[in-house]
């Protein structure tokens, strides 16, 4: 019998709040080490936390874009630890009494429509940072007590590809409602994943949980390879331990951290400095109202009203940035599909990290007017190439950019019947074969009149001219 994969996924998830969770000390990132440190963020003793109503706010937002009951009373509790990055020896997290319970994560793969259900949503203060050189470790201090969320998914994902499209899927809807930048580099997105493997229909496996993973291809290589150890261990009469692991990115292997805490070991107690914490109706229909449509919603009217590909929509509506062009430029023009094909293959390629702004020199406008003049047949597609990388230089208008550039096509039959017939007194070998019944020639002679014309004839009267003289 065959192996199936099992997967649940934890992802923390920075909130954008200027000041951290517990404290007005600056949460910003990036700053030199210790500076964002405040008594709260040190653990001073005597000192009280006091909650950031944006933080919550933004909890909410997450919770209401994610499909989850928002609960009208959660509770704070203290998860013991003890780690120099994290001086008061626990971490103010939510354990009995979530923000949020339940929700889903709809997103594609191949395609394919797949749905993960969420266990949870809480909040939590993040630690400072260990380093190790040498024979010293030093902490920074500086993310200690920033605001997160911990997104706690079923065990519903059946292979890496899925756990990676779930994250991205994820990550854009974070970023689409401006609770979480989503940078993984900066560790504002991080991921937690537990795998367990089975045989089919048994229950579930002993499970391992890969930390820290801060990459979405990092995800999948982790998760592949550790599929693959618990099997090989599995079948050689091995079993599996419950256990943390670390991924080696440079081996492409996971290692053995430390075996797992549960539950117990943190010593789990409601926070006695923090009262339950109440959502009132009216908050939750404030929170509620803040979203925007979400890039599942756009995807699917990308779909089914613009006939776009999913493969596309799915790239499209992956950033608000990216989607807010393509939807301006494709309402403006006459074929929006031809306008996903231009985004997809050609804006995205010119542009560096779409995510930061699309920096363009053209508008939405320009794009849906040369996509139309090509949609009208004024000019080839490889025309329209040449005038978009002028438009991408310079923001002229593509009608512009034809006449400066000599572009227009051909349209004086009289040069273009001139064209050909060159070509086909040239040529008089291909002409006695296509008179022969090879048809097949006619590919040429319209390659070599366009060549003659720098592309500019135009293609339908070129092929005309051309049934003509060769008949
Ligand atoms: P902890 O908080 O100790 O990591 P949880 O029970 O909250 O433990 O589970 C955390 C994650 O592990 C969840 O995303 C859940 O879906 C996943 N998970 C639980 N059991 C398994 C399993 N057998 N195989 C794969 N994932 C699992
Ligand atoms: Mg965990």
């Amino acid at each position: 019998m065959s192996w199936e994969t099992v997967i649940g996924l934890e992802v923390h998830a920075q909130l954008a709040t200027r000041t951290k969770i517990f404290s007005r000390e600056s949460a910003a990132y990036g700053a030199e080490p210790n500076t964002h440190v405040n008594e709260v963020c040190a653990g001073m003793p005597g000192v009280l936390p006091v909650m950031n109503r944006d933080a919550v706010h933004m909890a909410m937002k997450a919770g209401a874009a994610l499909g989850c009951q928002i609960n009208r009373l959660s509770q704070f509790d203290r998860k013991q630890y003890f780690y120099p990055d994290l001086p008061k020896g626990y971490q103010i997290s939510q354990f009995a009494a979530p923000i949020c319970t339940g929700g889903e994560v709809r997103f594609l793969v191949d395609g394919e429509e797949r749905v993960c259900q969420l266990t949870r949503i809480h909040m939590e203060e993040d630690a400072g940072k260990s380093s190790h050189e040498g024979d010293s470790s030093l902490v920074d201090l500086n993310r200690a007590g920033t605001p997160l969320i911990e997104i706690v998914s079923e065990p519903d994902l059946g292979t890496a590809e899925e756990a990676a499209a779930y994250l991205r899927e994820l990550r854009a809807i974070l970023r689409y409602i401006d609770v979480c930048d989503g940078n993984l580099e900066q560790g504002s997105f991080r991921c937690d994943a537990n795998v367990s493997v089975r045989r089919k229909g048994e229950p579930l496996g002993t499970r391992a949980e890969i930390k820290n993973l801060n990459s979405f291809r990092f995800v999948q290589r982790a998760i592949q390879y550790e599929v693959g150890r618990q099997i090989d261990l599995l079948e050689g009469g091995g079993r599996v331990v419950q256990e943390t692991r670390l991924y080696n990115a440079d081996t492409g292997k996971t290692f053995s951290m430390r075996s797992k805490e549960d539950a117990h070991d943190y010593r789990y107690f409601p926070d006695p400095d923090l009262p339950p914490m109440v959502i009132d109706e009216a908050w939750e229909l404030r929170a509620r109202a803040e979203l925007p449509e979400l890039p599942g919603a756009r995807r699917v009217r990308y779909q089914s009203e613009w006939d776009v590909s999913a493969a596309d929509a799915v790239t499209l509506s992956a950033s608000r940035e990216v989607a807010d062009f393509f939807e301006a430029a494709a309402a403006g023009s006459k074929n929006p599909k031809r306008v996903s094909n231009w985004v997809v293959n050609e804006v995205l390629r010119v542009v560096e990290n779409p995510e930061d702004g699309l920096a363009l020199l053209f508008t939405a406008a320009q794009l849906a007017a040369l996509s139309d003049m090509v949609e009208a047949k004024e000019i080839t597609g490889k025309i329209a190439k040449t005038v978009f990388e002028h438009m991408v230089a310079t923001g002229d208008d593509p009608g512009a950019i034809l006449d400066r550039e000599g572009l227009r096509p051909v349209r004086d039959e009289g040069a273009v019947r001139a064209a050909v017939e060159k070509i086909v007194a040239d040529n008089p070998e291909q002409a006695e074969q296509f008179r022969a019944g090879k048809t097949k020639v006619m590919g040429f002679f319209i390659g070599q009149v366009m060549r003659a014309t720098k592309g500019k004839a135009d293609p339908d009267l070129v092929r005309q001219l051309l049934a003509e003289l060769l008949a």
